[in-house]
């Protein structure tokens, strides 16, 4: 059987800047045949490796992943910012995990699709080449993604049971790709145009709207959907006090950074993470230290000392930048190409539930940007505010498995029940 085509985003560029930050954020998990091959490699001392220390770590029956140091960078990372077993052995002897990283191929029907991870420093920046330019890599690269494995894969649900074949389901990926690009009105109000249609989409059966009817229907909701939120004019109604405790909850959620020691760490470790949990429910006072990746740290600066109150990131900014919008505009068209919002790779999500938990990483980042504004003293967000922000939360978005619970999911509906995912994207848009 001839391999699936490689369908690449085409707004977005990428290359490696060798910061070494996803060496020190992500906890790799090796298979079974890459923990025997690292195993082979013979590692000791001489080669860097800190005495004593263990180069595999067990996580469970059969699940094993790389050991990180003290620092909680990975074990194989020099003092360079350099990957040992890439040194040594060659690129292709890493596990595959961090050769594949910061992309993702998913099935799309009869094609393979990509997205990529913007908690990687130059995938948020767009700094590199164009991926156009490297399809034969990336070819080669997802053929081992997916050698030996199904790649025929059951689209996403609709909505509830609502099932559709992958082209129709395509059609829907290519209107939402369409509406998400429109700037005839800031992203703000595209995205809440979306959420309208959603809305519409959640009250459809499609037994009987399928290819060409499925077409001019999602068109006819689109159209309805336009009206309903015809221009910029965005209307400012602050989220209830149940919508803003889940939101802080999600925020707190997507801008956890778990890092070796947090996941070894005991009984005060966890307490912690619980007291943390309980000041963002009740939002009083300043906000906790919010610790930031490195790799955020090290491509937009150290933040100042500058304590942020809850109270303080409640406040509207000033002055919408194009900028941003173009930012969150290549973000929301990544992972809507990427199909990486729902289904497979986004937790078993409905196209509506996925969709309305992407929406809500526009609030979060944008939350988190009056934060970091705020820690600097700034009245309002600058570009390298959001930047930082997405880079942080979409460390976690479809990948931390607190996301993946029930509770998590219930959550999102519940916003969307009470007509509040539309309310925190339109308060926290300045
Ligand atoms: S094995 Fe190499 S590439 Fe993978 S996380 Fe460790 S240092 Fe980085």
């Amino acid at each position: 059987m001839a391999s699936p085509s490689l369908k690449l985003p085409v707004i977005q560029n990428w290359s490696c800047h060798n910061c070494g930050g996803c060496c020190r954020e992500h906890l790799i998990e090796i298979t079974e045949d890459e923990k025997r091959r690292i195993e082979k490699q013979g590692w000791t001392q001489k080669d860097g490796i800190p005495m004593g220390r263990p180069v595999i770590r067990k996580i469970g029956p059969g699940r094993y992943r790389l050991a990180h140091k003290d620092d909680n960078s990975c074990v194989f990372l020099d003092d360079r910012g350099l990957c040992r077993i890439h040194a040594k052995f060659g690129e292709g002897q890493k596990p595959l995990a961090c050769q594949v990283y910061p992309y993702a191929f998913h099935p799309r029907g009869d094609r393979i699709t990509t997205s990529l991870r913007f908690s990687c420093p130059s995938v948020v920046q767009n700094a590199g080449t164009n991926l156009e330019e490297q399809r034969p890599e990336l070819e080669e690269l997802c053929s081992h993604v997916i050698a030996g494995r199904r790649t025929e894969t059951e689209p996403p649900a609709v909505h509830g049971s609502e099932l559709l074949s992958w082209a129709d389901v395509n059609q829907f990926l290519e209107a939402l790709d369409t509406c998400i690009q429109d700037n005839s009105v800031n992203f703000a109000v595209r995205l809440l145009r979306i959420l309208e249609w959603m809305n519409l989409v959640e009250q459809s059966k499609f037994a009987t709207i399928q290819g060409t009817r499925l077409t001019d229907y999602l068109q006819l909701l689109l159209d309805a959907s336009c009206q309903a939120q015809p221009d910029d004019d965005l209307p400012v109604l602050r989220p209830s006090r149940i919508a803003r405790i889940l939101f802080r909850q999600l925020a707190a959620q997507l801008a956890r950074h778990d890092t070796d020691q947090l996941a070894r760490g005991g009984l005060r470790t966890r307490l912690r993470l619980l007291c943390t949990a309980l000041r963002f429910s009740s939002a009083l006072g300043y906000v906790p230290d919010l610790a930031e990746p490195t790799s955020v740290v090290t491509a937009f600066g150290e933040l100042p000392q500058h304590p942020a109150t809850f109270e303080q990131l409640e406040v509207r900014h000033e002055g919408r930048q194009p900028a941003i919008d173009g930012l969150f505009e290549r973000y929301f068209r990544v992972k809507i190409q990427g199909v990486h919002f729902c289904g497979v790779a986004g937790y078993g999500l409905t196209i509506v539930d996925g969709f309305r938990s992407l929406a809500l990483m526009y609030p979060v980042t944008m939350w988190l940007a009056r934060w970091r504004a705020a820690r600097r003293g700034n009245k309002n967000i600058q570009l390298v505010d959001a930047e930082a922000a997405l880079a942080t939360v979409d460390h976690n978005f479809n990948y931390s498995p607190a996301l993946g619970t029930r509770s998590a999911k219930n959550r999102i509906r519940q916003l969307a029940k009470m007509n509040q995912i539309t309310a925190l994207c339109g308060w926290y848009s300045l």
